[in-house]
Formats: structure tokens, sequence, C-alpha cells
């Protein structure tokens, strides 16, 4: 349910109405915007008096949200959310390019990477250091080394890092990284959802498999009603019958997301496609459609990569998509 209160309110009369609405056991989501302040009631909300909370004169209207999904409803929070990594602002018109490797495989790799992906104007660092392989015997990562060396890349250029995590109980060792990715495996996974919403920090929310967008918003909705509002949605791809493709590109799910919630929705057009030369082309697509941001492999040595090196642009790739993506935002601002 959701409690829209008149403009200037007084904020004791604003805070005499919160407390008596926690006293009857809701929790009590306050947003201020610019001129209006909206109160998200989360709980059971079926026994509520829609009709005496309406009678108060400092309440324009009260409405009942029918959707599963409350705190990352827009309804909820009409405004943007944006997100702060750093110096790096996601959503509320900020865009954001997050490049690098699929994983992380040596010092010089990442480093290198990092530096050119960085000179073209990407505004953070990914790289993989726990991967979710489908076969055992493929290259798992390096793991607590993996996150070493992204720190070291992250000296070398001051960009944030973003990287997996697949597993609660590895959670000690990303304490000194910027954004934790859920991977498209793990979206569901709501135990580690739960744990990541206790961390408070910027969580990127990969689409599932074969999620669909109420599944999103319902996983984002548990790290953020476990405390943790800093979570970035981001569309990869689901699975479809899509038979040259890795994936099929659900780009109208920028807008719908728009829509329904407030987070940020990037968008990741490598996984999405699987195919190097697809990947520009998606990118600008998901550029103009509204995407607050990019996630894009890249890789110094495609061929030599150890994991998901058809997907990778080179450097040199990246550094003409990203000054096209670049001419796209001026378009559509
Ligand atoms: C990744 O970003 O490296 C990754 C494994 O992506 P996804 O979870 O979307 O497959
Ligand atoms: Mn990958």
């Amino acid at each position: 349910m959701i409690v829209v209160l008149k403009p200037h309110v007084e904020q004791e009369r604003e805070n005499q109405l919160i407390e008596w609405l926690k006293s009857i056991g809701l929790g009590v989501h306050v947003s201020t915007g610019e001129y209006q302040t909206v109160l998200g009631l989360i709980g059971d909300t079926s026994r509520v008096d829609t009709s005496l909370i309406e009678s108060l004169d400092i309440v324009e209207n009260v409405t009942r949200v029918t959707e599963p999904f409350k705190c990352v409803n827009r309804k909820f929070h009409p405004e943007d959310t944006v997100i702060s990594v750093g110096d790096v602002k996601i959503g509320g018109g900020n865009f954001c390019m997050i490049a690098g490797p699929c994983s992380v495989e040596n010092e010089d790799q990442i480093v290198n990477v990092a530096k050119a992906v960085k000179a073209s104007g990407a505004n953070m660092l990914r790289g993989g250091a726990f991967k979710p392989r489908t076969s055992p015997y493929d290259f798992q990562g390096l793991h607590a080394e993996g996150i070493r060396l992204l720190k070291i890349a992250r000296e070398v250029t001051g960009l944030p890092i973003v990287t997996e995590i697949m597993n609660v109980e590895d959670l000690p060792l990303f304490e000194d990284v910027d954004v934790l990715q859920v991977g498209a495996r793990n979206t569901q996974n709501f135990d580690l959802l739960k744990e990541l919403g206790h961390t408070g920090k910027p969580i990127l929310l990969k689409r599932g498999i074969a999620g669909t967008l109420k599944e999103l918003l319902m996983s984002a909705e548990y790290i953020v009603a476990s405390g943790n509002e800093n979570v970035i949605l981001c569309e990869r791809g689901i699975r479809t019958y899509s038979d040259y493709l890795r994936n099929t590109l659900d780009l109208s799910a920028v807008p719908m997301l728009h829509e329904l919630t407030h987070l940020p929705v990037l968008v990741d057009p490598s996984h999405a496609t699987g195919i190097a030369r697809i990947v520009p082309p998606m990118a600008m697509a998901a550029t103009a459609a509204g995407a607050d941001g990019l996630m894009i492999e890249v890789h110094n040595d495609p061929p030599r990569a150890l994991c998901d090196g058809p997907q990778s642009l080179r450097p040199e790739e990246f550094d003409k998509l990203a000054g096209k993506v670049r001419a796209i935002r001026e378009v559509i601002a």
C-alpha cells in the first residue's frame, strides 16, 4: 500500500503518522521527493482501514500495490534510484560503462585491459574470479588470487571493480570489492540474496537464464527487503529457441523495468549474444532503449581467453564502440 502525502506537510505530522503506522505492525519505507513524500507500507495491509488514512488532512491519496514486489516498485519510490560507487553514479540519467575480461587470468592481462578500457571511457572494471562454468573441467577462476589481482588493477587505474560472488561463504573475500555481481545462475539463490541484503554493498543482479521480469524484481526485493537498497539490475539475455546466438537479448525489458522499478537497469550484450561482432550493434541498441549502462567483455587476446573469448571485444573494438555509445547518449538526451 502506498500513502502519498500532500505537499509541504510538517515534519512532525509526518513523523506522527509514520509512528502510528509502525505501531500497527507495518514497515514504512519513506521516499522523499522534491515536492511530495510517499510512504510505502510493507506487511499485512489487508486489515488497514484505507478510508481512515485517506481522511487525514495530510494525506493526498492511498493506493493498494497489487504487485508482489514492494520496495523495488516504482510506486513506492517514484524517483530513479541513483547508486554511488566511489565517484561513479549509476541511474537517474547517469550512464555507466563496465568493461573487462570474462575472467581474471593474470596480473598483466587484468592491468592492461583495465588501462585500455579506462582510456576508452569505461568507468568500472569487471573480471570474474569465481566462474560459474557449465563444465566442471573448464577454468573455474583464480578465486582469492583473482580478487587480489583486480585490486591491483584498481590501484593502477582508479576504476572500481565488479566481480561475481557465487557462494555466501566467500563473502569475507569480497569485503573490499566495490560491486558484487550475482550471476544469472544465482539469481534465485535466495540465501545468497538475503545475505547480500545485509552487506549494504552495491549489488549487480543479473536476470536469470530463463527468468521473467517479475522473478528478477522479486530477487531484487529479497536484497532490498533485507536492508540493502543498492541494487543494479542487468538484462543479459534469456534462453529461448535462438539457434545462432547464445541467448536472446530482451531489450524491451529495459523500458518495461524502468516503468516497474526505480532501480537502475544495465544491459550485458556480451552474454546475451555470445558473438563479439554482434556485441556493438546490440550495445548501441541497448543505449538507445534507455539502459543506464552497459557491461561488456573485453580481452587483450580473445582467441586465447580462458573463458568467453568468442564474445570478447578487443580493446580497439571497445574503443570504437564506446565512442558510438557516447554519440547515441547525446542524441537521446
Ligand atoms: C559473467 O558476467 O561473467 C557471467 C557469468 O554472466 P551471466 O551470469 O550473465 O552468465
Ligand atoms: Mn563471461
